[in-house]
């Protein structure tokens, strides 16, 4: 395995595997890595013959200034995790390997189509646009063939199919399911800045969730959703910021259960926002 800061370096060592015809798979992450993440490597690398994994903390997505300085980073245990689950190259760029001065002051646009309206859009102003600039500049470097995303980031998944095929990018995106630890509680990278003590209350979150499905056939999204935000409310140190009932493709509200739906939830434990989702 080979770690690379600069994208000549990477564009060449991509051209080499391409040239001898193997396929290529991608994991774009921000590091701090958990067994969530490596799910998607190890997938990823029992599916294609190189495997790319990138580690950047790309601050155009972060909304929140102290959110980007507290993010945590761990690069040397990240690239041990790497190379166990059989990554063959880690791009770990610097912001100025990344973006011009004018890319990291403006907002990149794209057309969502209304995708982004509500829930992290709504929430975040700006974050998915952070987001499509990173994974397109990415998606243009590595050029895979597949790339790997967690369905922990709901709406960030249903976001990257829309940019891949408005971009005309030829790549497969594969969804992967959420890893959770045995309390429920899904990984993130953002769980590293709880205390022992907000972990276990986090874990109310996937239980409420979890109980929320049993009572899908006796109650109304609208109904399910007044339940989910009362139960929350009754945890100490949870406080909601949005839970939805979505249609599973479009992301719009749903007020009956014709369709694939899912919960999505944000919610601050302490300062730590956490998000998560279940499908009815
Ligand atoms: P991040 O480093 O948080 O940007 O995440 C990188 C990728 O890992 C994204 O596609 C996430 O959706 C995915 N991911 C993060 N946490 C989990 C998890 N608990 N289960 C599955 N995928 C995850």
């Amino acid at each position: 395995m080979i770690i690379v800061t600069t994208v000549e370096k990477l564009e060449t060592e991509i051209a080499n595997a391409r040239s001898k015809m193997k396929s290529i798979g991608f994991v774009p992450t921000m590091g701090a890595l958990h067994a969530g993440h490596i799910e998607l490597v190890k997938r990823s690398v029992s599916e294609n013959d190189y495997n790319v994994v990138s580690i950047f903390v790309n601050p155009t997505q972060f909304n929140n200034a102290s959110d980007l300085e507290k993010y945590p980073r761990n690069i040397e245990a990240d690239a041990l995790l790497l190379e166990e689950a059989g990554c063959d190259l880690i791009f770990a760029p610097s912001i100025d390997a990344i973006y011009t001065e004018s890319e990291k002051n403006y907002r990149f646009e794209f057309d969502f189509e209304g995708l982004d309206t509500v829930m992290e859009g709504k929430f975040r102003p700006g974050h998915f646009n952070g987001v499509v600039q990173i994974v397109s500049k990415l998606f243009t470097f590595v050029k895979p063939h597949r790339s790997y995303f967690g369905e922990k980031d709901f709406q960030q998944l249903a976001i990257i199919h829309l940019m891949t095929k408005k971009l005309e990018f030829d790549i497969q995106i594969i969804d992967c399911p959420i890893v959770r630890e045995p309390s429920g509680l899904a990984m993130s990278s953002r769980n590293e800045r709880l205390t022992t003590s907000q972990r276990k209350t986090a874990a109310s979150i996937s239980k409420i969730l979890f109980e929320s499905k049993q009572s899908v056939t006796n109650r109304l999204p609208l109904e399910l959703k007044n339940w989910v935000e009362n139960e929350i409310a009754k945890v100490d140190e949870l406080k909601l910021e949005y839970f939805e009932i979505v249609d599973a493709n479009t992301l719009q509200i749903i007020n009956n259960w014709s369709v694939a739906s899912v919960g999505c939830i944000a919610v601050f434990c302490g300062e730590v926002r956490l998000i998560d989702n279940i499908r009815y």
